[in-house]
């Protein structure tokens, strides 16, 4: 059994925007697919799937992110290998194209398991993964935005997924064919975000979770919220102790979010069969999806 699912942000995607998001977590969807199929690890298949979304200025990833207060790009990303427990994370880090990447590298490379700022780019920088220019990072539509919102008084993290203002951040989750779950996330994070901040995307157990006697989980939404309720965990935690399906465990982990601390948000569920759930409170969620027991993709906005 291989099975993979894709998320590109859960938000009031606008009707004109949807094509670009379909889009997008395809073309992520069809290469973790092709190295799942061709016997390739659920880590491979995560990391190609997540800088493929990266690259592509339509999410809040990578080139296209939002720029925090001052006008920089800051990153998070985090991954696991649910067989080891091993995983790998970086916080707002600048000049790196690919966080996932450095993400991983920490995972496989180093002792620790979170790298912020100026010493995850040091990490990258001795470890051979290239570095940019900010600017590179940076696109017209979301200078505008900043520009925008500097005239308003306050913008909080939390009114970023009240109205349509995006949140493309992009997850994966994989089960390849040697029962190995790997999850991964990576984000810009908030809007006009307070230079320094993190959000749940690189933090264990909040953004991303993977245990292959369980399941693995990636999420996205209100970063303060998922953290408060260690979103990825919880839904991970609930499989196990209550032996629900991943679909109940997934809506039960975006009920928690509600119901605790008035959070939104959505998470991509795997279990160890393979199969794929999804769950949200927002308008919309990007998502795709394909195991081995169907034969065409799932493409949902
Ligand atoms: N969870 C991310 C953050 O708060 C944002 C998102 O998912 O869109 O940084």
């Amino acid at each position: 059994m291989i099975s993979f699912i894709v998320h590109g942000g859960a938000w009031n995607i606008p009707n004109d925007m949807i094509d670009a998001h379909r889009v997008g977590v395809t073309s992520a969807l069809r290469i973790g697919w092709k190295i799942l199929e061709g016997g390739g690890s659920a880590i491979d298949a995560v990391e190609q799937a997540i800088r493929t979304m990266e690259e592509n200025p339509t999410f809040d990833a990578g080139r296209g992110s939002f720029v925090n207060a001052m006008g920089e790009i800051e990153l998070d990303a985090s991954i696991m290998n649910g067989t080891t427990l091993r995983c790998g994370a970086v916080a707002s880090v600048q000049n790196i194209r690919n966080p996932i990447t450095v993400a991983r590298t920490i995972m496989e490379k180093s002792e620790n398991v979170l790298l912020t700022g100026l010493g995850a780019v040091r990490f990258a920088k001795e470890n051979g993964i290239p570095t940019c220019k900010n600017d590179d990072l940076i696109v017209g539509r979301e200078l505008q935005r900043w520009k925008q919102l500097q005239v308003q008084k306050r913008f909080s993290a939390k009114d970023a997924f009240k109205g349509t203002v995006p949140s493309d951040t992009v997850g994966a989750v994989a089960l390849d064919a040697n029962g190995m779950i790997a999850a991964g996330t990576s984000t810009g994070g908030t809007p006009n975000k307070y230079p320094g901040r993190v959000g749940d995307s690189p933090l264990i157990g909040c953004g991303t979770y993977a245990d292959s006697g369980i399941g693995g989980v990636s999420c996205t939404g209100y970063g303060e919220a998922i953290i408060k309720v260690v979103l990825a965990k919880t839904v991970i935690d609930y499989m196990e102790m209550t032996g629900a399906d991943c679909a109940t465990a997934a809506t039960y982990g975006i009920n928690r979010l509600k119901s605790k601390v008035d959070g939104l948000g959505g998470v991509i569920v795997l279990d160890t069969q393979g199969r794929p759930s999804v769950a949200f409170n927002t308008p919309r969620m990007a998502r795709a999806y394909r195991t081995s027991a169907m034969n065409a993709d799932v493409i949902e906005v």
